[in-house]
């Protein structure tokens, strides 16, 4: 039950009414609780600057959570943003502090990492490849930098991407290899799909981001992700564990990321 007294985070995209996130948060804070609820905001584009006026004017609003559209158009509209954010242009969270700032993250790494971390996998000195730069494969391919990769292979069909994203980790991240578009998977030890193929697949038309021959390369040690939320286990994924590769979901991917959001917002502990 919303009351006088609740404090609220928010959630803004457009659409909105496919996010998972409020109801995700919103069990949470029932279920301990907490005097917390969070909100889905569908903005249209013309709001925005009035908005982000509104976040900083909303005394009891501790943060929001921010999807498609707005990942990018926010990131240069808060009084400050994360090394991150800012080397990236993107934000998926902000906290209002007390005195009306803004200030934003991107987190969608963090989860991808935290949910790989319970598959037993650790970044550092790891080889890695990444399949899709755009926002949710950049922020994995920076966040895998950050937990100290060796060599980071990223691939994507838009090569100005995968130039522009090689040229910004060479020189955040000088001591680690990156490179572009594998002929062999064999020396990986983890493989991302953070790339939108494979979503709405069916169990038999097969979409896939990579060709089946260089798919039979993984080693069976490998740890296969994907970011792909629905369905779960994508033809790409299915691929994998044909193959006797350990697999992480997109759900998996999201529900990780839940603390990180929460926790930035100041709401949730990291571990939630
Ligand atoms: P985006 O449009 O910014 O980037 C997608 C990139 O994939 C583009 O650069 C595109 O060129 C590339 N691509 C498309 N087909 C490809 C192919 N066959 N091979 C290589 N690259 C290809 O999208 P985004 O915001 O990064 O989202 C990507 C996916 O992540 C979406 O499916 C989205 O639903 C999902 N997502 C998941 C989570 C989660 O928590 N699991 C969170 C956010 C987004």
């Amino acid at each position: 039950m919303i009351q006088g007294s609740t404090e609220l985070v928010a959630i803004v995209g457009s659409p909105i009414a496919q996010v998972k996130s409020p109801e995700n948060f919103n069990r949470w804070f029932a279920s301990h609780q907490q005097n917390v609820a969070m909100l889905a905001i569908d903005l249209a584009p013309s709001a925005l600057q009035n908005f982000v006026q509104t976040l900083r004017g909303w005394q009891n609003l501790r943060g929001c959570v921010v999807t498609v559209p707005y990942k990018q158009l926010l990131a240069n509209r808060l009084d400050s943003v994360s090394e991150r954010s800012a080397a990236l242009r993107s934000v998926n969270v902000i906290r209002r502090e007390a005195d009306g700032r803004l200030v934003g993250d991107i987190v969608d790494g963090e989860g991808f990492l935290n949910a790989a971390r319970k598959h037993g996998f650790n970044p550092q000195g790891k080889q890695a490849l990444v399949i899709g730069t755009g926002g949710v494969g950049s922020a994995i391919a920076y966040s895998l930098c950050e937990g100290g990769v060796s060599h980071l292979v990223i691939s994507d069909l838009n090569h100005e991407r995968v130039e522009v994203l090689s040229e910004l980790l060479c020189s955040v991240f000088p001591e680690i290899v990156i490179s572009a578009n594998p002929t062999s998977l064999a020396h990986f030890d983890l493989v991302v799909n953070a790339s939108p193929v494979g979503m709405n697949a069916t169990a038999d038309d097969g979409q896939m981001p990579l060709p089946l021959p260089l798919m039979e390369t993984l080693s069976a040690t490998a740890l296969v992700a994907d970011v792909v939320t629905s369905p779960a286990v994508t033809p790409f994924l299915a691929c994998a564990q044909r193959l006797g590769c350990g697999i992480q979901t997109g759900p998996e991917m999201a529900l990780a990321q839940l603390g990180n959001l929460g926790h930035f917002m100041g709401v949730t502990p990291l571990e939630i």
